[in-house]
């Protein structure tokens, strides 16, 4: 549960009061300049190793009595492309002990490196008896003296450890009981509200979420959080998809196509750490969280491909492919959420293959109604280490959406502009909001890279929290509504 994700970070990894005996490190891009920093013996050694101070490059030298003396880090580019967060993982990965950081150049980001530093310590080992066994040799602790943003960079890494155990956890745990669960506990740490749907309401009034979740054994449900703010705060709903695991239904996945399926929540669990790190920054919002809940599985129940389904907002759709379940559940999630008045209109979802063809693993396509919004989000995309990039909602593209037979289909033929055609699906039933924001997200890390274990990993979120708080502060100050 939420406090599990909470324990995973050693809060006291970066200290901001000033510490004397810190070891230092050093960085460098040619090791002649800082000779003088260092003992004859250890500058020799330097030497006599060869050791070159490119960019990742890194040693720790050591006093006569065998303790550490100091850390070099090199600094010098060549033109290799170097990850994110380099040299803060290296940072993470040094002995037991206090850290100075004697010379960082103004070129670095100590934002950059004190998110990546902490997001370095993550591991989803909760199922490996093998590391209990290992010996741990203890964590470094980075003395940053200058350094403001260390609760905001907490609330970030909290968030992050939220959506990553969320992701990481397999089908067969985290199914729609246990999902139900965790966001009631998710709820009282934060104390909020809950309300959940399921059973004959939920085929009453969210047809399409129990039409995608009735196959299942695990009932569909629906979830909503609500966390309320001080009076007159902003209205903010945040939609996320959870599939807890998507088979894709009678359209089956192929084997490689079902095989990470369980992060198919991961638009649910970005949602959760999104509100996380919006309660934790105590602005005036009232956050609202909707999470339609099901697992698109294969039995008798099955809903199947000619289905024609009519949606709570009345707008009938044409199952084409049952694998196109998440544009269904958000439908009617979307249709509820604009209801009431909301303010900012987000959904994020794993939803099409198709973004990933376009954009890849790391950058995370959004649609945005507000072309001023999405200029603020890709500028902190960039900012926060979260690379995003709009599409549009090209409205030609809907002719792909109609049906012979009712208003809708659910999967194009085709499949051209996959991820376009899904958004437009969504925006169909946003009751044309102002500001409706939608995040294609693939929620997932293919191979262990700086400060990204393998597994499930948050997109869009920072920016997106980076962007909402930017404007908030500025409507706050000029006294005008969202
Ligand atoms: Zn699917």
């Amino acid at each position: 549960m939420i406090e599990k994700s909470l324990e995973r970070i050693n809060t006291n990894s970066i200290s901001c009061q000033s510490k004397k005996k810190a070891i230092p490190v050093y960085f460098s891009t040619n090791i002649a300049k800082i000779k003088k920093k260092l003992t004859s013996a250890n500058y020799k050694f330097l030497k006599a190793l060869g050791f070159k101070p490119i960019y990742g490059n890194w040693i720790v030298l050591s006093k006569n009595n065998g303790k550490i003396a100091s850390v070099i880090v090199g600094l010098k580019r060549t033109k290799k492309n170097y990850s994110k967060f380099l040299i803060s993982s290296i940072l993470s990965k040094l002995p037991k002990g206090i850290y100075f950081l004697k010379n960082i150049p103004k070129t670095e980001d100590i934002d950059e490196l004190a998110l990546g530093f902490l997001l370095s310590f993550y591991s989803f080992r909760d199922f490996d008896k093998k590391i209990k066994n290992e010996k741990n040799f203890g964590s470094p602790v980075l003395n940053l003296p200058n350094f403001t943003n260390l609760d905001k960079t907490l609330r970030l890494v909290e968030s992050e450890f939220i959506v990553r155990d969320l992701i990481n956890l397999p089908a067969n745990i985290l199914n729609p009981d246990y999902f139900e669960t965790y966001i009631k506990k998710f709820s009282n740490f934060h104390n909020g509200k809950i309300k959940i749907v399921c059973g004959n309401d939920l085929k009453k009034n969210f047809p399409l979420i129990h039409e995608v979740g009735k196959a299942s054994s695990k009932k569909p449900r629906f979830i909503e959080f609500t966390h309320k703010g001080p009076s007159k705060s902003f209205n903010i709903t945040l939609i996320g998809k959870g599939v807890c695991f998507d088979s894709g239904g009678l359209n089956l996945k192929s084997s490689t196509g079902m095989l990470n399926m369980k992060k198919d929540m991961s638009g649910a669990a970005s949602v959760l750490g999104l509100a996380h790190y919006l309660i934790r920054s105590n602005l005036k919002l009232n956050i609202r969280v909707l999470i339609p809940c099901v697992e698109n599985s294969v039995s008798e129940k099955s809903f199947r491909p000619g289905d024609i389904l009519i949606s709570r907002s009345g707008i009938g759709v044409e199952v084409k492919n049952t694998d196109a379940e998440g544009r269904l559940i958000l439908a009617d999630t979307l249709t509820y959420a604009t209801e009431i008045n909301t303010d900012i209109l987000v959904t994020f979802a794993s939803l099409t293959g198709a973004a990933r063809v376009a954009m890849g693993t790391d950058i995370t396509p959004f649609f945005s109604t507000s072309n001023d919004f999405a200029n603020l989000l890709k500028k902190n995309g960039d900012k926060m280490q979260d690379p995003v990039w709009q599409l549009p909602f090209y409205e030609d593209y809907n002719n792909e959406l109609l049906s012979t037979m009712t208003d809708l289909n659910n999967a194009p033929l085709g499949g051209m502009a996959g991820a376009i055609t899904a958004a437009l699906f969504l925006k169909k039933f946003t009751n044309n909001h102002k500001m409706f924001l939608h995040f294609d997200i693939y929620g997932w890390n293919t191979k262990s890279r700086p400060a990204k274990t393998y597994g499930g990993l948050m997109q869009g979120v920072r920016s997106l929290g980076a962007s909402i708080e930017e404007k908030y502060q500025f409507h706050i100050k000029n006294h005008v509504q969202l």
